[in-house]
């Protein structure tokens, strides 16, 4: 069998299946790597002031071995706070009011990229594939052609492909578009952004294609979780507790609850403001419901992640300032990261899941709110029509997150819904979540790979 390399910016090593960074991701591509043999490249997580001459760390853990590189602060600014997280996040998930457009960080982008493929190119036998993860690694493909790696190279964007005209408003949208045609095989989440892909090359890049005499193969694999990992933490007695927790501090109430990365793009704000709308238009609601919204704090130095957390903390204290009674507050914001397995018991405990980003990837928190409910009484998940899970999950409550009014509306139908509604909801919901896996995502994209010319 051929030996797989993985490439993401973070390596993730095996963790405790409670500790929240041991994401589905991260699992699969260790079972990846378990079943080809192989190893994990990327960033170490650390910096250091001779990151550039260092070799990079080698490790074997969980009979996964992994080789990680430091980076300079310099690089730490450039390359990840910088261009991956102020210009390429932001370009991709459609907020052009947030892109930094600034060369130097554009500079030390390729230059990340650049050191990274010659420290991981003598690593690579010619019947390796390699998998590379995420926009922070669109170049590293054409930097290892260079190098005269040969071997099939395949890329996997997690976020949304913009629209043809955002895509071009990134002074490096040619630069960064032939990079791409590097890999053998480009795939995406959704077919929607895929066919927003193959659009921009057929409008705005006949000419880098007649340049570089490479087509390559696009495809769609929508990412899933470990279903099966997460009916097992559903089942610890942590899950149990914390849904009891819940449960209790809600006395007769019914539970809204959003888990969310504290980000601009999963429409937090909106879905407060529909949430407000919700008890304005239904005064017979008060007291009755309680939402809960975790937002875990992320990509703290950057400018509009601060922005967006003091945004979020006025209106959580606005809606309670207006609603809230001695005993009795609608909203409770918190911004503590919890354990996988906590989680999975918080959403058995939620009558509703709220999903509503204004634009993701995927969105794999509508996935376990599904996976987590309980078969006999489900709660009703109520989903963004544009993240890219609604593409699968076509029986949640499907809602423009945009309008107050219409989420407002949702949140009022789910309370109200019938358990049959519920359960036929539901039991299509979660066949397709354990059908659709993080396993059978692997397994097609490297079917896939190993077929690409
Ligand atoms: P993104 O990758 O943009 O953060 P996803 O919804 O695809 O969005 O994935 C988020 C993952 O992070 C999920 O597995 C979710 O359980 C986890 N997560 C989100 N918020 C928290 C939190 N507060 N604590 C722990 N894990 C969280």
């Amino acid at each position: 069998m051929t030996r797989l390399i993985v490439v993401s910016n973070r390596v993730s090593a095996p963790t405790d299946a409670a500790a929240p960074s041991s994401g589905g991701l991260a699992m699969a591509l260790r079972a990846a790597l378990q079943d080809h043999g192989g190893l994990w490249f990327g960033w170490s997580g650390e910096t250091s002031e001779h990151a550039q001459s260092e070799p990079p760390k080698t490790r074997t853990v969980g009979g996964i071995q992994t080789v990680t590189a430091a980076l300079t602060e310099h690089e730490l600014e450039t390359y990840y706070n910088g261009y991956a997280n102020r210009t390429l996040w932001p370009l991709l998930h459609q907020r052009l009011d947030l892109m930094a457009s600034d060369r130097e960080l554009a500079k030390g982008y390729l230059a990340v990229n650049a050191r990274f493929a010659a420290l991981l190119a003598p690593l690579i036998e010619p019947d390796d594939q390699v998998w590379v993860h995420d926009y922070h690694l669109i170049p590293l493909a054409s930097e290892l052609r260079k190098l005269g790696v040969t071997c099939r190279i395949g890329f996997f964007l997690h976020t949304p492909w913009p629209a043809h005209q955002i895509f071009r408003a990134l002074p490096e949208h040619r630069a960064r578009a032939r990079e791409l045609l590097a890999y053998d095989l480009i795939g995406f989440q959704t077919e929607e952004w895929r066919r927003a892909f193959e659009d921009y090359l057929a409008r705005d890049d006949a000419e880098i294609a007649a340049e570089t005499g490479r087509q390559p193969r696009t495809g769609v694999y929508p990412i899933g979780i470990d279903a099966e990992a997460f009916a097992k933490a559903l089942e610890t007695t942590a899950a149990g507790r914390a849904h009891d927790r819940l449960m209790a501090s809600c006395a007769f109430r019914k539970v809204l609850l959003g888990v969310d990365r504290l980000d601009y793009s999963k429409g937090l704000e909106d879905r407060l403001r529909g949430f407000e709308q919700f008890l304005a238009d239904n005064p017979d609601q008060h007291r009755r419901v309680t939402f809960v919204q975790i937002a875990n704090l992320s990509r703290e130095q950057v400018e509009s992640y601060q922005q967006i957390r003091a945004r979020l903390d006025a209106l959580a204290g606005h809606i309670n300032g207006a609603y809230a009674d001695f005993d009795w507050s609608p909203v409770r914001y918190v911004n503590r990261e919890h354990r996988r397995d906590h989680l999975a018991g918080l959403y058995r405990a939620a009558h509703v899941g709220l999903v509503t980003p204004l634009i993701d990837g995927m969105n794999l928190v509508a996935k376990e709110y599904v996976a987590a409910q309980n078969p006999d009484d489900p709660g009703v998940l109520i989903l963004s029509r544009f993240a890219g899970a609604a593409e699968q999950m076509k029986d949640a409550l499907l809602i423009n997150p945009y309008s107050a009014d219409e989420l407002a509306d949702a949140i009022r139908r789910a309370l109200a819904m019938p358990k049959q509604e519920r359960l036929k909801r539901w039991e299509t919901l979660a066949h397709g979540v354990r059908t659709d896996d993080v396993t059978a995502w692997r397994r097609s994209f490297l079917k896939d790979l190993s077929a690409s010319a």
